[in-house]
C-alpha cells in the first residue's frame, strides 16, 4: 500500500501547488494547467489541454477532472509497458524526472509487485477472473485519492487573525 500512497499524495501535493497559484484555490485555470503540463509532465502539453480535460466545461479543472486525466494517461502508459515487455521481451526504462511522472510510474509497477497491491482491491475484482487487472487498480487508485482529497479540503482552517 505504501507506493500507492507515495503516489497519490504526491498527485494530490502537485495538484494544490499550481492550483494555488491563483483564482480558485482548488481547480487549475488555463494558465496554472500550461504551467502544470509544462513542469509536470512536458511530453503530455498541448495549447488545447483545457478542452480535453475541462469535462464539464466550467473552464477550470478540479481535482475530479485531473485524477482522470492522470488515470487515462497512466492507463495508456501501462499498456505500452506491457506490450514491449510482451513484444519485446524487455522491461521499459521510464526517464520520470518530475513527482507526477514519478508517481505515474509508481502506479504502473505497482501490479509487478504483488506486496504492494492493498487487500481492499481483492474486493474490486468486478469481474470475477481471479486478479485485478490495471483498470481496475486505477478505478480504486483514483477513487482512494478524490477520498484524500475531499477530506483534505473539508479539514478545519486554522483560525484567521491575532
Ligand atoms: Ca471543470
Amino acid at each position: 500500500m505504501a507506493a500507492v500512497e507515495f503516489a497519490v499524495y504526491n498527485l494530490l501535493g502537485v495538484f494544490h501547488k499550481y492550483s494555488a497559484k491563483e483564482g480558485d484555490a482548488l481547480t487549475l485555470n488555463k494558465t496554472e494547467l500550461s504551467t502544470f503540463l509544462l513542469q509536470e509532465l512536458p511530453c503530455c502539453y498541448r495549447d488545447d489541454a483545457m478542452v480535453l480535460l475541462d469535462l464539464d466545461g466550467d473552464g477550470e479543472v478540479d481535482f475530479l477532472e485531473f485524477i482522470e486525466f492522470i488515470t487515462e494517461i497512466t492507463t495508456e502508459l501501462q499498456d505500452m509497458y506491457i506490450h514491449t515487455i510482451l513484444n519485446y521481451k524487455r522491461i521499459p526504462k521510464f526517464g520520470a524526472q518530475t513527482l507526477t511522472e514519478k508517481a505515474i510510474v509508481t502506479l504502473i509497477k505497482c501490479l509487478e509487485d504483488k506486496n504492494n497491491v492493498p487487500e481492499v482491491l481483492r474486493s474490486l475484482d468486478s469481474n470475477r477472473k481471479a486478479g485485478i487487472d490495471f483498470k481496475e487498480f486505477m478505478a480504486f487508485v483514483a477513487n482512494f485519492a478524490v477520498a484524500v482529497e475531499f477530506t483534505f479540503v473539508n479539514l478545519p482552517k486554522p483560525e484567521e487573525g491575532d
